[in-house]
């Protein structure tokens, strides 16, 4: 048994791809897995690590984001090699993995995003949040994306976490802001935003509400900002209110949004708009650029079994705005070669072994973790108990493992290959110099950080060549 769970000499060879909070939970837990010497290397699209702990995580909530010193003692244990730059599917393709390790996780997130579906929503001034979130946290991939911000209403669709995010970004004081890590581009247009109110659109009620009850209290505590709240919204039919007995959080939201009703306008310059039982049918636009949403008043049915179903009233109206985020959730995208089960927008999956297809038997050495497994839901810390799980399906294949061929399990036989394709892989050396860099720049002017928001000037600051 001790020789099939690999030895100090012959460890057996991992690779890990992506390097967010599920990649980093599977490799605590198999550095812990008893009796397990295992060689670990991780691959990750971007040269900066921890996903969404980076580039997702609002910058005012800056606590959140301690949870990278954790990966960084992961990252630095000498059982563990870095390959940041490196694009799994286009660098390296899955079969030439599967040739140089014995088991492969796949923790590649759920970077797409979901469409409304309704006319309009390609108009200019219409985005997904997940995009506008990359561009204030300054992802490389939405470093550019054209952010305007001379409108005086945004509408939000949907009221989960990011949601939350998005509209309190918008609003809250850019002086606060500014202490942040957000990017520098986004700080400089925020300065000059003439944005005075977010309406967010909940197509269910406030007891059905997907935000919880921290980022809802915080709504009341933002400087500059009323919430506004309409307290005919709160009256509750009897299934909803019945709901609340079981559901702590829904009843805190209530409690909470209660609260805010009372409060009402207060007259500072900025507000945020909390609508629920409403859903968007149309994006409007004037010369290609969006001018409003139109939507329906929605009501909760019950249905013969009980349950609370969504109809819509036939009640329209039109809000004015600018610019139209739908934040209703991210999607998983396929990666080349690897199934996709395409409703779930996950891979497929039992126990976190990779099926070829929904129900299709597993694929000897692949597996996955994280929002491609399971969806995105969840916060930061829900990715552990999903990665112990999936390692456990290791653990127990490990005995069942046929070895690969010797040459390609040298260490060094994936740099070769790297090298052979002019990839230039950016090390966990390379992380600690851009990471001491940003942070530095940030502590000369009182901030965190200021993030480097290009990839070619990630390289370029390690002093490593870069295709243009
Ligand atoms: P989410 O929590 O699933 O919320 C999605 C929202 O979109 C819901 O309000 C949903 O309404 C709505 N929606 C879906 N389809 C819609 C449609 N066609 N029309 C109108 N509304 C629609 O997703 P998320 O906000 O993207 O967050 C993803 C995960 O990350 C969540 O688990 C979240 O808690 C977590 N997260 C946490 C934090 C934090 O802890 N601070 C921050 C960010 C994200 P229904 O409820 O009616 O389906």
């Amino acid at each position: 048994m001790e020789h099939l769970l690999g030895s100090a000499d012959t460890p057996v060879r991992i690779a890990v791809v992506g390097a967010g909070p599920a990649a980093f939970y599977a490799i605590e837990a198999l550095l812990k897995s008893p009796g397990l010497h295992a060689s670990i290397d991780v691959f990750n699209r971007l040269p900066t690590p921890f996903g969404l702990v980076r580039d997702g995580v609002a910058p005012d909530h800056q606590s959140i984001k301690a949870v990278t010193r954790i990966y960084e003692r992961l990252a630095e244990h000498p059982q563990v090699r870095y390959f940041g730059n490196v694009t799994i599917g286009r660098d390296v393709q899955l079969a030439e993995l599967q040739r140089c390790y014995d088991q492969i996780v796949l923790a590649v997130g759920a970077p797409g995003d979901r469409q409304m579906e309704i006319p309009g929503e390609a108009l200019r001034g219409s985005a997904p949040a997940t995009a506008f979130v990359g561009w204030y946290n300054g992802h490389p991939d939405y470093r550019d994306l054209a952010v305007d911000l001379t409108h005086e209403r945004v509408v939000v669709v949907g009221n989960g976490n990011v949601a939350m995010d998005v509209a309190r970004i918008l609003v809250r004081d850019v002086a606060e802001l500014a202490q942040t890590d957000i990017a520098d581009h986004a700080l400089a247009a925020l300065r000059t935003s003439r944005v005075r109110e977010v309406v967010v659109l909940g197509r269910r009620g406030p007891a059905q509400a997907a935000f919880t009850n921290a980022e809802i209290r915080e709504f009341g505590e933002l400087h500059g900002v009323d919430i506004i709240v309409d307290p005919a919204d709160l009256v509750l039919d009897p299934l909803s209110a019945a709901m609340l007995d079981g559901n702590r959080v829904a009843a805190a939201n209530v409690r909470t949004l209660h609260a805010l009703a009372e409060r009402g306008a207060t007259g500072q310059p900025r507000r945020i708009v909390m609508r629920f039982l409403t859903s968007p049918t149309e994006v409007l636009g004037d010369g290609g650029q969006v001018c409003g949403v139109r939507v329906e008043r929605n009501a909760l049915v019950p249905n013969a079994a009980g349950e609370l179903t969504l109809v819509g009233t036939g009640a329209y109206d039109t809000i004015a705005a600018g610019m139209v985020l739908r934040s209703i959730g991210y999607r998983g995208v396929p990666l080349p070669d690897v199934p996709f089960d395409a409703r779930r927008a996950v891979i497929p999956n039992v126990d976190g072994r990779v099926t070829a297809g929904v129900g299709g038997a597993p694929i000897a050495g692949l597996y996955v973790v994280g929002w491609a497994k399971r969806g995105p839901s969840g916060v930061i810390g829900t990715n552990k108990p999903d990665a112990i799980a999936t390692v456990a399906s290791m653990v127990a294949d490990l005995p069942q493992l046929s070895c690969r061929a010797a040459g390609d399990r040298a260490p060094a036989a994936i740099e070769q290959l790297l090298e052979w394709r002019q990839v230039t892989p950016f090390s966990w050396d390379d992380w600690r110099k851009l990471d001491a860099h940003e942070r530095e720049r940030g502590a000369d002017v009182g901030r965190p950080r200021i993030k480097v928001t290009r990839v070619a000037e990630m390289l370029d600051l390690v002093g490593k060549a870069h295709v243009t």
